[in-house]
C-alpha cells in the first residue's frame, strides 16, 4: 500500500528519506503487524521498519519528521543557528574565563 501522504524523516547522519509505503503483504496480515518501507530521498530502499519497532527507530535514528523538504530545510537552519548560538555563548565564556586567569 503506497503511503499516500509523503513523511520525510531526517537522520542522525542528515541523511533525508521517506516513508515509501506500509506493506500489507500476507506475512505481515499473519503476524498482525504491518512493516515500514522506508527509502531515501534518491527513491532508493533503506530500511523496513516493523510496527513495534517504529518507536525505537524514531528515538535512535531519526531527527525530526515533516510533511515536506521545507519543513525539513527550516528545521536544519534552526539546528545550526542554534549550534551557532551555543559555540558563540561557549567561546564567550572561554574567554571570560582567560580573561580573569590572565588578571590574578
Ligand atoms: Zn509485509
Amino acid at each position: 500500500m503506497e503511503y499516500d501522504k509523503k513523511l520525510y524523516l531526517l537522520f542522525n547522519d542528515y541523511s533525508i528519506g521517506y516513508i515509501k509505503s506500509i506493506c500489507d503483504c500476507t506475512s505481515c496480515k499473519i503476524r498482525g503487524e504491518a512493516e515500514f518501507f522506508i527509502h531515501t530521498i534518491n527513491g532508493k530502499y533503506k530500511d523496513c521498519v516493523k510496527f513495534n519497532e517504529i518507536n525505537s527507530f524514531f528515538e535512535d535514528e531519526v531527527l525530526t519528521v515533516a510533511e515536506s523538504l521545507e519543513e525539513i530545510i527550516i528545521w536544519i537552519k534552526e539546528f545550526i543557528i542554534n549550534k551557532k548560538d551555543n559555540e558563540i555563548k561557549f567561546i564567550k565564556e572561554i574567554n571570560i574565563l582567560l580573561h580573569n586567569s590572565l588578571i590574578k
